[in-house]
């Protein structure tokens, strides 16, 4: 497999901020590849510059295995879809999706074919007519797409291109964009702060935090084995316990994390257990998550299926445990 987006240890630095800081990652061609951080973690300007919109301030990229340096957004094999949709509202469908096909000096009757095909992809065939305005935004959103799809590129880039979108459509577009990427086999770099978003999603995920990368790897295996502090408490939710109850259970300091869904009700004599107190009950709906407060101040986390026999009382003492090989010991940061 081919190498579509390289970056060797790349930083972009803006006065003392460093908001890319030594990234280092490959990016295969025709993978769905998602950056997955919280806010100002550095997702976005990395985007910004695979697409050429800014310069590294050190290392190197490559785009095909060319070197990106020098090159202005506009020849490099790459586009860009924006959260905004950058749409313009005075242009009907078809011309917002012609648009850069008519700046690339296409004729009137190919540069409608292309769009309306674009259209048929995004299935929105049959809506050219129509002006962004009388659209919804799920429709903008499938139009930006198609805007630049248009223009074949091999790489396109999308920064929370589903930010706007309620949560039944975000669901149904997550569905929509993963088969269309697969069925046109170009590379997806999908930016987002929501990781049930990137997990379902992606072929592969980069967890960014403050600038760098702290792992890169399936959406399973970022679930099952983080590899950081910080990985584990962002993809999904995980209890990660450290100091001296860590020690108390593994006999060593280093912090570890086991899932919810691991933890079992009842003591064990062959498995790490806990005792603790009923802090808190939420009920989520297909499940419920319970607190359990243990003597050292921590709270522990313990998902129950709602038709478990015995769902325990606020304030009653309880003891947990969970299966030894479902612990994952974790380092305090990306080495
Ligand atoms: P978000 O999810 O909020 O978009 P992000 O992970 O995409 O966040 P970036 O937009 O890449 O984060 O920003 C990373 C850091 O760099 C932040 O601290 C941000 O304030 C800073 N930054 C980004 N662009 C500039 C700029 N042009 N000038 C100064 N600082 C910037």
């Amino acid at each position: 497999m081919h190498i579509a987006v390289e970056f060797q240890q790349v930083s972009r630095h803006f006065g003392g901020v460093r908001a890319v800081d030594e990234v280092s990652v490959q990016i295969m061609d025709g993978e769905f590849f998602s950056m997955l951080g919280p806010s100002g973690s550095g997702k976005t300007t990395c985007l910004r510059l695979i697409a050429g919109f800014e310069q590294a301030s050190a290392g190197a990229i490559f785009i095909h295995g060319v070197s990106a340096q020098g090159l202005p957004p506009y020849r490099r094999d790459v586009n860009t879809v924006f959260q905004d949709y950058a749409l313009f509202p005075h242009m009907n469908i078809l011309d917002n999706v012609a648009y850069g096909l008519k700046v690339k000096g296409i004729g009137q009757a190919e540069r409608y074919r292309q769009a309306e095909a674009a259209l048929e992809m995004v299935a929105l065939g049959g809506f050219g007519a129509r002006k962004p305005g009388q659209m919804s935004g799920g429709q903008r959103q499938r139009v930006a797409l198609a805007r630049a799809l248009v223009n074949q590129p091999r790489v396109l880039l999308l920064d929370e291109p589903l930010g706007a979108l309620d949560l039944k459509l975000r669901e149904q577009m997550q569905s929509e964009l993963k088969a269309l990427q697969k069925q046109l086999g170009i590379t997806f770099i999908y930016v987002t702060h929501d990781q049930g978003e990137a997990l379902s999603m992606s072929d592969r995920v980069a967890v960014f935090n403050q600038g760098k990368i702290e792992q890169i790897d399936t959406p399973k295996m970022l679930y099952s084995q983080p590899k950081t502090v910080f990985v584990a408490d962002f993809v999904g939710t995980a209890n990660v316990i450290r100091g001296a109850l860590a020690e108390q259970i593994t006999g060593a300091t280093q912090p570890f994390a086991v899932r919810p869904e691991q933890i079992r009700l009842g003591a064990s004599t062959s498995e790490p257990q806990l005792i603790g107190q009923v802090a808190d009950i939420h009920y989520l709906g297909a499940s419920s998550r319970l607190a359990l407060q243990v003597s050292s101040g921590e709270r522990v986390w313990v998902t129950l299926a709602n038709d478990s026999a015995v769902i325990p009382a606020i304030g009653s003492a309880l003891t947990v445990h969970w299966p030894k090989h479902s612990m994952v010991l974790l380092n305090e940061a990306a080495s």
